[in-house]
């Protein structure tokens, strides 16, 4: 546990000492390291110095004070330093004297200097070898009133104590100098307090010398800090955007061509680790214009900010104008951590702001198109171009869409646009054809069926194209906003050739969801159909409806108000696509429809799927239950067909039945005319 605690203890200060480290300046540390070293060196000399006179002072005092000692207690002293061995008593009392704390040894010599005592044996003479002349000579000295002397030396730690003191002073008799002593003192003690307060004194002037070094560096890098910062501020507002402090246009495109540079000089494959994504916020000007600039700047931030918190280190955020943004991301190694790039945008942005003057949350989506260095583009100016055309792709699919450029999008792309021009063209000249497909229902339970109307089908036969399939041509009319006119057309058209039906059929119009609008466009399909059946003189219980589930969708209660509409014109409406959606179900309890349409799908998974006839079961027996009738589409065989009429579908419609097919080939005027042929025939030969 212990050291478990110790090695806590030890983590803790390196990793306190490694963010010093890392948060502070290395030049300032090492400086600051420097100069605590030459200080430490410098400061342990100094004052080791002083300790050594300190000392010196300290024990001449002592020396002194023991010499008077000396004087005041040896009887017959003075007769000692004239070269008589002391009596007894003064034996006695030289003993004692020398046992006293501290004293290591002592000697006496007379005022020529000459060695008349030691204290090792006091009763005997003094030998040659326990004096050397310069002893002698600093007694003379001392003898002759010069001051004393003091030095500090080192012993063998066993006669003598590892450091001891030798001081010369004067032993008086009154005012007289009667001799001098050499006094040794220990000073072991004295040494080892002050060797270690001499380390913690020049420790301590290091470790302030070495602070304040790194203080004043700091200081004086903070204070030039200041001016740098200043002009870094001033170089940042060059290269970004002032609002939102992304980088602006001209800097992101010199990035991301630096980054391309460098991804060629890595590479020599095609392929790299770059991707441009371009984001761009769905319906902002209805937000500026609804709520104001402020809020809209304000949501530009924070839209900054959100997509800043999903990238990563290296990747690159700009804003490239209004509401459009763009990010380059590194590491992009393949379509993968793009798509998961995107997608944690496209999710980010959809959340809900709460912006500070609004009492409700406000939701926005945004788009996002992506190309890929090295597939979609290998400079700059492709890459963002070619990211900016996959997020006309990603806006043309519907909010919060995104999607990736490929090369083939590009020619799409101009291919649709002159898709459009050339629908424009057809709309205004005629070109446009109307075809029927029959539909059949059970006046009884047996087959065959009896034909109970068509469903008008547009087609475009293109001079150079050939047959363009609706759903090519009615998106683009969806995306151009030629869909009002053209599903004007078709109203019109399918009303007008309605009329010349017998009574008994009808006619079934898709409707796009793009007609419905919202606002004002969706009184205008009412009055589009008002005027329609009116021109065509075309009762309205021949005329049905088709819509789909994307219809209700979005805008929901005005959609059931403008289907409700419609309906007290005495119009049918009728879900197509039934069961292709999401939330069938809650829609028929909305809405009172005519008939479900069972898709395609259904009809041809029945031959595979033995649950299929379950799910058409129960969808024609739920209808029923709510008064709707059900068509099944795409019947194709037999099997199917008798499949569906076995599950209680109300009517069939399918390629086994009859194709869409202009006016001159309705089945109910072949049927006629062929009845016409018969009776010619029969005239012929009555
Ligand atoms: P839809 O409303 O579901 O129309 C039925 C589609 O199924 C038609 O395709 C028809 O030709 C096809 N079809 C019918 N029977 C069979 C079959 O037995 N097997 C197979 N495989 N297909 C069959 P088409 O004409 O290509 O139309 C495609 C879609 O284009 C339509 O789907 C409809 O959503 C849209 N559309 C066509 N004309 C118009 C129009 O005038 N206005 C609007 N808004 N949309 C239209
Ligand atoms: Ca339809
Ligand atoms: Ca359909």
């Amino acid at each position: 546990m212990l050291s478990g605690m110790f090695s806590a203890i030890v983590s803790r200060l390196v990793n306190g000492i490694r963010r010093l480290w890392q948060t502070t300046h290395r030049a300032v540390w090492l400086t600051s390291v420097v100069a605590a070293v030459i200080a430490l060196g410098g400061v342990a000399t100094a004052v080791q110095r002083l300790a050594d006179h300190h000392m010196a002072a300290v024990t001449e005092r002592a020396a002194s004070a023991w010499a008077r000692q000396l004087a005041t207690t040896v009887p017959g002293l003075d007769l000692v330093f004239l070269g008589e061995r002391p009596s007894a008593q003064a034996q006695s009392v030289l003993t004692s004297l020398r046992a006293m704390s501290g004293l290591v040894r002592f000697k006496l010599y007379d005022l020529k200097g000459g060695l008349q005592l030691v204290s090792d044996s006091v009763a005997t003479l003094p030998q040659p070898q326990d004096t050397d002349a310069a002893s002698q000579d600093l007694a003379r000295h001392v003898a002759q009133g010069r001051s004393g002397a003091a030095d500090v030396r080192q012993g063998d730690g066993i006669r003598v104590p590892k450091v001891y003191s030798r001081s010369f002073v004067p032993v008086r008799h009154g005012a007289s100098i009667i001799g001098v002593a050499e006094i040794w003192s220990d000073q072991s003690d004295s040494t080892a307090v002050s060797e270690t307060s001499i380390r913690l004194a020049a420790l301590a002037t290091a470790v302030a010398i070495a602070l304040g070094i790194g203080a004043v560096a700091l200081f004086l890098r903070k204070r030039a800090g200041h001016a740098r910062h200043a002009l870094a501020r001033a170089a940042f507002l060059s290269e970004h955007d002032v609002l939102t402090g992304a980088l602006n246009h001209r800097d992101f495109s010199r990035r991301v061509e630096q980054a391309c540079q460098q991804a060629r000089a890595r590479h020599s494959s095609a392929a790299s680790s770059l991707a441009v994504i371009c984001i761009d916020l769905d319906s902002f000007n209805d937000i500026n214009n609804r709520h104001g600039h402020a809020v809209g700047d304000e949501l530009l931030r924070r839209t900054c900010e959100r997509l800043q918190s999903v990238l990563r280190g290296a990747d690159l955020l700009a804003r490239l104008a209004g509401d459009r943004f763009a990010v380059l991301q590194h590491g992009a190694a393949d379509s993968g951590s793009v798509t998961a790039l995107v997608q944690r945008i496209v999710s980010r942005l959809s959340e809900p702001h709460d912006l500070p003057g609004l009492p409700d949350a406000l939701s926005v989506t945004a788009s996002v198109g992506a190309a890929l260095h090295g597939v979609d583009g290998d400079d700059a100016s492709a890459l963002m171009h070619n990211a900016e055309l996959a997020l006309l792709r990603a806006k043309a699919s519907g909010r919060g869409s995104w999607s990736f450029y490929d090369a083939s999008l590009d020619r799409r792309l101009q291919e649709r646009r002159a898709l459009a021009n050339e629908l424009r063209e057809a709309l205004a000249h005629g070109g446009l054809q109307l075809h029927f497909q029959p539909l059949y229902g059970s006046s009884a339970t047996a087959l065959p069926a009896a034909l109970i109307g068509y469903e008008a089908l547009a087609r475009w036969p293109h001079p150079t194209r050939g047959w363009v399939p609706p759903v090519e041509f009615i998106s683009v009319a969806e995306q151009t906003g030629q869909i009002q006119a053209l599903g004007r057309w078709v109203l019109a058209a399918a009303c007008a050739e309605a009329a010349t039906w017998p009574a008994g059929l009808s006619v079934a119009v898709n409707l796009s969801a793009a007609q419905f609008g919202g606002g004002a466009a969706s009184q205008t399909i009412v009055a589009e159909v008002a005027a329609a059946l009116q021109t065509s003189g075309l009762a309205p219980g021949r005329l049905e409806l088709e819509i789909t589930e994307s219809l209700l969708m979005n805008h929901t209660e005005q959609v059931l108000a403008t289907l409700q509409a419609l309906r007290k014109l005495g119009v049918r409406i009728a879900m197509d696509d039934f069961g292709t959606g999401y939330s069938s179900l809650a829609y028929l309890w909305r809405f009172p429809f005519d008939k479900l349409k069972i898709d395609r799908a259904f009809t041809q998974g029945l031959a595979t799927d033995p649950r299929v006839a379950v799910i058409v079961r129960s969808i024609v027996t739920m209808a029923h239950s709510l008064s709707i009738r059900v068509n099944a589409e795409g019947v194709e065989t037999m099997a199917q067909r008798d499949a569906l009429w076995l599950q209680g579908c109300d009517e069939l419609q399918g390629y086994l039945l009859g194709r869409p097919v202009p006016t001159d080939r309705l089945v109910h005027r072949e049927a006629a005319l062929a009845l016409l042929a018969a009776s010619k025939v029969r005239v012929r030969m009555a």
